[in-house]
């Protein structure tokens, strides 16, 4: 059962070890919070008042009596004043994407919901357009179909309004379509007699004009056509560097203290390091140019240290996505017309193939899989792939793993494969749900499924498409109700204890790093949270506006309100 009521009562009861010192010279502690309602999400002592740091690791954890003993002349003392701490939050699916937050054009909010024009979509994209030289892409990003006001659809005619000069794009915040001007199907040579694949669409309206909306790889088209703004190597490197240190101030500034990144400058995130910018710690997860170096070179995952480590591969895309429709299911979806089931990008052989390649080179294996069909195949790979070259408790990753059902979720169980499904979704994403109806949704985002199958489940924000605050994520699971109000797929509501492992240690186990970090364990890095209200007290409705008070990573504190 959880902890529901705070205070010294609880704590009295609570099953004390007592102080655990880690060996350490006999120098006294670099600091003791005292005081403190802490959830430590260490089995052995789930609940603690205090704890002392030395060196950047937790030294001790226990009573504020027993830790205040510990303190000595240069030691820093801080009194919580009953405030709740927690360990650092971590996202294990986020593509980090400081230089769109810094450099482009926002058409929607990245942190929250709020409802947007199309006019003022319009209104941004021709601010831009002024400054770029015709036939030169102008594009908005964070566009969330589900948040426009008057409930209008972003149509073609819409973005030639922007320009008729300038190829004009709007990406999905969901990262699967966009939405394109005839300027850009122009230059692509696409008209409205092209076909579709399995692995993309082009839209039509009623009467099979195209109307701007394209998914999932029908979007290749458009990479290679019209010009895009040059930067020297100079001013890429300065953006990158600027855009690495901006993302991570913003983690921060919720409380993760640990991402999975998407890629990613490798080099300007060592360099924001050196200079003492970078603020949470990074499972760098590899993609194309950087997983092919990875294989060249013999570099498999573990590689690196506690604040930059190659992850598991980036997420090899099987389907589409959720919050834009195209996910791969074994049932069409809903109302829709003709018949529709999603896209898949790969054939089973090709990415068994795939999947053998990384698991031989001793890279932990990680494919992005929303519906039934794709998480199949792709259990189908790792299973085939761990009989053929059997490594010991490889935990492949799942990233998102939404739609599952029993023979799924046995076989994910028995495979030892890492969900990471969305976290936000719950909060933010409600308005979606009835796409799907309330059937799929009681198997989608299955954290209690997960949980009582023995799987461990960690947190996926997939920032851009989901907003990262691991507290709106929890509210979600807990919830299961969103903005407006909705409640979808009640029966996979888990309890606030539950959701802080899936945000906290489950992280650390999809990294094999649970034995480092993710919990308040002595002798594991000081990466800790410090939240104005308990989040197991609050009206569950308002978790995701307790404020952050401090973030601690390694004993530091990177951030204050
Ligand atoms: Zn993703």
């Amino acid at each position: 059962m959880g902890l529901i009521a705070g205070g010294s009562a609880v704590l009295a009861g609570a099953p004390w070890l007592g102080p655990v010192a880690i060996a350490a010279e006999s120098s006294d502690p670099d600091l003791v919070v005292f005081n403190a309602k802490v959830y430590t999400v260490d089995p052995l002592m789930p609940r603690a008042e205090a704890f002392a740091v030395k060196a950047g690791r937790f030294m001790a954890v226990g009573s504020s009596e027993e830790i205040k003993g510990l303190a000595g002349r240069r030691t820093q003392t801080y009194d919580a004043h009953q405030m709740t701490i927690v360990p650092g939050f971590i996202d294990a699916h986020n593509h980090a994407p400081g230089a769109i937050l810094l450099y482009e054009v926002l058409v929607g909010n990245p942190y929250d919901v709020e409802f947007v024009t199309i006019e003022s979509i319009v209104e941004k994209l021709r601010v831009r357009a002024r400054e770029t030289p015709p036939g030169t892409w102008v594009e908005g990003y964070f566009f969330d179909d589900t948040k426009v006001k008057g409930n209008r659809t972003l149509k073609i005619h819409d973005l030639d309004e922007v320009s008729c000069d300038h190829p004009v794009a709007v990406r999905h915040r969901g990262g699967h379509t966009s939405y394109y001007n005839s300027k850009a199907f122009e230059l692509a040579g696409i008209t409205k007699n092209i076909k579709d694949s399995a692995a993309g669409t082009y839209d039509r309206d009623r009467n099979g004009d195209l109307n701007g909306r394209v998914t999932d790889r029908a979007r290749l088209v458009f990479n290679t056509v019209g010009n895009r703004p040059a930067l020297t190597a100079a001013q890429t490197q300065e953006r990158n560097r600027a855009a690495q240190a901006y993302i991570s101030k913003q983690f921060v500034r919720y409380g993760l203290t640990g991402v999975h990144h998407e890629g990613g400058d490798l080099f300007a995130l060592q360099e924001i390091r050196a200079r003492g910018d970078l603020l949470h710690r990074v499972s760098y997860e590899a993609q194309d140019e950087m997983l092919e170096a990875m294989l060249k070179v013999g570099i498999a995952t573990g590689f690196g240290d506690e604040w930059i480590r190659f992850g598991a591969t980036s997420e090899h895309t099987c389907d589409g996505s959720f919050s834009e429709r195209t996910m791969a299911m074994s049932v069409p979806y809903p109302g829709v017309e003709p018949p529709y089931s999603g896209n898949v990008m790969f054939t089973q052989e090709e990415l068994n193939g795939w999947v053998e390649r990384m698991h031989r080179a001793g890279i932990q294996v990680n494919c992005h899989a929303n519906g039934d069909i794709a998480i199949d195949m792709v259990l189908t790979a790792y299973e085939r792939a761990q009989r053929l070259f059997p490594r010991p408790d490889p935990r492949p990753k799942i990233t998102h793993c939404t739609l599952i059902n029993e023979d799924l979720l046995r076989r994910i169980k028995s495979i030892g494969a890492v969900p990471a499904p969305f976290t936000s979704y719950g909060y933010y994403n409600t308005d979606k749900f009835h796409f799907y109806g309330e059937e799929l949704m009681q198997r989608s985002m299955a954290y209690r499924s997960f949980a009582d199958t023995g799987i461990t489940a960690a947190a996926g924000s997939d920032f851009s498409p989901g907003p990262f605050s691991p507290l709106m994520g929890i509210q979600g699971m807990v919830t299961r109700t969103g903005w407006n109000g909705e409640t979808w797929g009640g029966k996979q509501r888990i309890t606030v204890d539950e959701a802080l492992r899936v945000n906290t240690i489950n992280g650390t186990y999809a990294t094999h790093e649970e034995g480092i970090k993710g919990s308040i364990t002595a002798g594991k890095f000081a990466d800790f949270v410090v939240l104005a209200d308990d989040p197991h007290i609050v009206d569950a409705n308002k978790i995701k506006d307790i404020a952050i008070v401090q973030t601690v990573t390694g004993g530091n504190t990177v951030y204050k309100a």
